[in-house]
């Protein structure tokens, strides 16, 4: 796949991608259908474009949009119980402007940070296939080429720290991907020079049952901090 110069730019070719029928059509489904809570939004409802500051050295890469948060505000981790976790951290942490995010214009501005997923359309059941997740992993490796101050990976769950490995298995970079072992907290140095920390995603799944609380999240972005010299 040609590259794209610019972030911007690609972030409009993702938008456009249909490469995944049945995701786009569970997007639209949904987008058409609301939650009754959102009933006068006008969805998103096509694949969430990334989000940040271009000079991140810190990446935040998380699983997939949620039906009624990603696909419903067009911004990653904007809208749901998922970013109404992450973003306080985040805040606390020195990376983002403002405590809440809700909307597209609600004035949120990341610094030193990039946050994406490994796919970018809403999926069933939030479990992609195996196949969907490659045909949306070349959006990552354009978007990690362009990212040239990237220094720090924080992976937001183990299908996203899946996702990191295969990017660096598709450049080559990864001769013994069984040293890489997923745990909350882990951090690898990566032989292409990169630095990834494994976390459990903010799902509610996981920040309702005490699985993932705040202050361990917010020692995985303190650190991810210092690992990038920010
Ligand atoms: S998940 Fe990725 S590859 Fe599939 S349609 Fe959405 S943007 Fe395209």
């Amino acid at each position: 796949m040609a590259g794209p110069a610019t972030l911007q730019a690609l972030n409009a070719r993702i938008v456009a991608c249909h490469l995944c029928p049945r995701l786009r059509a569970h997007c639209t489904d949904v987008a058409r259908k609301r939650r009754r809570a959102f009933a006068n939004w006008e969805y998103w409802g096509r694949p969430v474009p990334s989000f940040g500051d271009p000079k991140a050295r810190v990446l935040a890469l998380g699983l997939a949009p949620g039906a009624h948060g990603s696909n419903r505000t067009g911004r990653p981790f904007t809208g749901d119980g998922s970013g109404d976790f992450l973003f306080p951290v985040l805040h606390a942490a020195g990376f983002a402007s403002q405590l809440t995010a809700t909307s597209r214009d609600d004035g949120m501005e990341l610094s030193g940070l990039w946050i994406t997923s490994v796919a970018r359309c809403a999926p069933p059941g939030n479990k992609p296939t195996p196949e969907e997740l490659r045909n949306c992993a070349p959006w990552l490796d354009l978007e990690m080429q362009l990212l040239t101050e990237l220094r720090v990976v924080v992976c937001l769950g183990r299908i996203a720290f899946d996702g990191l490995l295969a990017h660096e298995s598709r450049l080559g970079r990864l001769p013994k991907r069984t040293s890489f072992v997923f745990a909350h907290g882990a951090e690898y140095e990566l032989p292409g020079g990169l630095m990834a920390i494994a976390s459990y995603h903010p799902s509610l799944q996981n920040t309702n049952t005490g699985k993932l609380t705040r202050p361990m999240l917010l020692k995985v972005f303190k650190r991810a901090r210092k690992l990038a010299n920010l």
